[in-house]
């Protein structure tokens, strides 16, 4: 079998050795990245934010240098790769900014005089120092900047470590950064689980994991170990919901653009299709010849509508689990077959399909829709919520109030109503699952345990000591009964309270009195 990262998916023509860093060189990436962070984290966010903004202006500004390396490692139409990857990279910044601004900045936190006297509080947000980011290959550019710029903002350093197949991508992203940012602060290691493994290994502070279910486990497991945070983001059978009621031109055009985005090879890509049984034929139907109009990757001229499956061990699952559709009853609407002289396949349907099939139960990421025909809403949210994964869901129904009130009894992360997938990249909402689809959460404020730790700062400013210090006596038992008593709501407690306080201190005080 050829090496990852070897070929163009869509031709199979060679595009050159992957770089590659063996093991043992991952922890020197990861101390020159924490010796840059040191001045990072001293420099006030206004600044580490106008270095993510040149950064992101720089990428947009690239943008054709970046699509055409997109094309080489995943075979897709530079188009596809501007609107999936590169043209919202300065408005995610920015709304990435706005974030951090708020999140980042000192709380006070008011004490009651009464309990904590002389006493403030302060809660800060601390870097966590180097961040370690483990992503897959389906999106090569924009997984990674959607954790670096948070990072970054939070005054972190970052070792980015690429797919094994998509690893070019990410290089041209190191230099982007090294362009705009100090040198080392972002680092990169190249290589396979091998290399991943060093880094979770290493002495990263935290690690943002993007990938399938099972290396996330391990990722999780070791983290837990070293008790470093650990955010994981795994992977997706989302369900999509057709009411009989819905927009049929929206409702069409949003399936196909949803089930077929990136030839499904998408964490958030809609896998299964429940539709109510009245719409049924005619959905399909309209669904399968607009997907017979599509074109795959190599085109003579002109765009592709869909790009390859981006390995061969990808295109292996595909075909496994229409095989298995089509063995227990399926039957084929479109596709099913390979197409040209990559890694192609046509977009395919498959209806009738029930929970008896791999391609209802198991991630397939392909372009391939399972339909399931349902009686009305109530069957469709109960199947839909019938699997072990939860990322997106989302609910197609011209009643949006009802769309709403259904698509929260799905038990996901997104819950969506007339659209799928696109929040992926809107940087102030959560992006997060439920059940193996993993407990991270990326994008948004409540994305920042990963990025910072918290630290309580208390400042008190009383001259005398506190009343419950030692001494422990008879008069702390009765401060401690009065205490409680006040506390309860007795009002009589607190003129015996003010006096107790006054001979308690005297009594710490004497405590410590200087003695002959
Ligand atoms: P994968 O788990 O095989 O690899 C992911 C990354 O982990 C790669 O960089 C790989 O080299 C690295 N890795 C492998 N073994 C490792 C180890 N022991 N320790 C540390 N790192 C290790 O996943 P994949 O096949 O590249 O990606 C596809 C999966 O990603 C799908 O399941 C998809 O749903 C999921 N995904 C999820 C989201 C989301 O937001 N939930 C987004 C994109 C992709």
């Amino acid at each position: 079998m050829t090496a990852p990262g070897t070929l163009n998916p869509a031709t199979l023509v060679s595009i050159g050795l992957p770089p590659l860093t063996a093991p043992r060189d991952v922890p020197a990436a990861v101390a020159a990245a924490r010796a840059a962070q040191v001045a990072w984290a001293e420099t006030p966010l206004a600044r580490r934010e106008t270095a993510c903004l040149a950064l992101a202006t720089r990428i947009l500004e690239r943008r054709d240098e970046v699509a055409e390396l997109l094309r080489l490692e995943t075979g897709r139409d530079p188009a596809e790769s501007l609107f999936d990857e590169i043209v919202f990279v300065l408005s995610y910044v920015k709304g990435a900014c706005a974030v951090a601004r708020k999140e980042l900045a000192p709380e006070r936190v008011p004490l009651s005089a009464i309990d904590f006297p002389g006493k403030r509080a302060m809660v800060e947000a601390v870097p966590r120092g180097v961040i370690a980011v483990i992503e897959p290959w389906n999106y090569p550019l924009l997984q990674f900047y959607k954790p670096l710029f948070p990072a970054l903002l939070s005054g972190n350093a970052v070792v980015l470590k690429p797919s094994e197949h998509t690893p070019r991508v990410a290089s041209w992203l190191k230099d982007q950064c090294d362009a705009v940012l100090p040198k080392d602060l972002v680092a990169i290691v190249h290589g396979d689980g091998a290399v991943g493994g060093a880094l979770v290994e290493g002495a990263v502070d935290a690690v943002v994991f993007c990938g399938s279910v099972r290396t996330g486990r391990k990722v999780a497991a070791r983290c837990a170990e070293r008790l470093i945070p650990c955010s994981l983001e795994l992977g997706g059978k989302d369900a999509a919901i057709v009411l009989a009621d819905c927009a049929l031109e929206r409702t069409l055009a949003g399936i196909l653009q949803w089930s077929l985005n990136n030839a499904g090879q998408d964490c958030s890509s809609i896998e299964r299709l429940y539709v109510e049984e009245s719409l049924a034929d005619t959905f399909v139907a309209r669904l399968g010849a607009a997907f017979d109009r599509l074109r795959v990757a190599p085109v003579a001229e002109g765009h592709a509508d869909l790009g390859p499956l981006q390995n061969p061990m990808q295109l292996a699952v595909v075909e496994a689990h229409v095989a298995d559709a089509l063995a227990k009853g399926a039957t084929l609407v479109c596709g099913g077959r390979r197409e040209g002289p990559g890694l192609g396949y046509r977009p395919t349907i498959l209806d009738r399909c029930d929970e008896s099939m791999d391609v209802v139960r198991d991630e397939t990421f392909g372009p391939v829709l399972a339909v399931i025909r349902v009686k009305d809403a109530d069957e469709a949210v109960r199947r839909a919520n019938d699997s072990r994964y939860g990322l997106n869901g989302s609910v197609w129904t011209a009643d949006t109030a009802k769309g709403e009130r259904l698509a929260r009894r799905l038990d996901v992360g997104v819950a969506l109503v007339n659209n799928h997938s696109f929040p992926g990249v809107v940087p102030q909402v959560p992006w997060t699952g439920t059940k193996e689809t993993g407990t991270g959460v990326a994008a948004s404020r409540h994305a920042y345990p990963t990025f910072v730790r918290r630290r309580t700062v208390l400042v008190d400013t009383s001259r005398d000591p506190d009343p419950f210090w030692r001494p422990v006596d008879a008069e702390l038992a009765a401060f401690g009964d009065t205490a409680a008593r006040f506390a309860l709501g007795s009002w009589t407690a607190v003129f015996s309270l003010l006096g107790l306080l006054r001979r308690r201190v005297a009594a710490v005080k004497q405590l410590v009195a200087a003695r002959p």
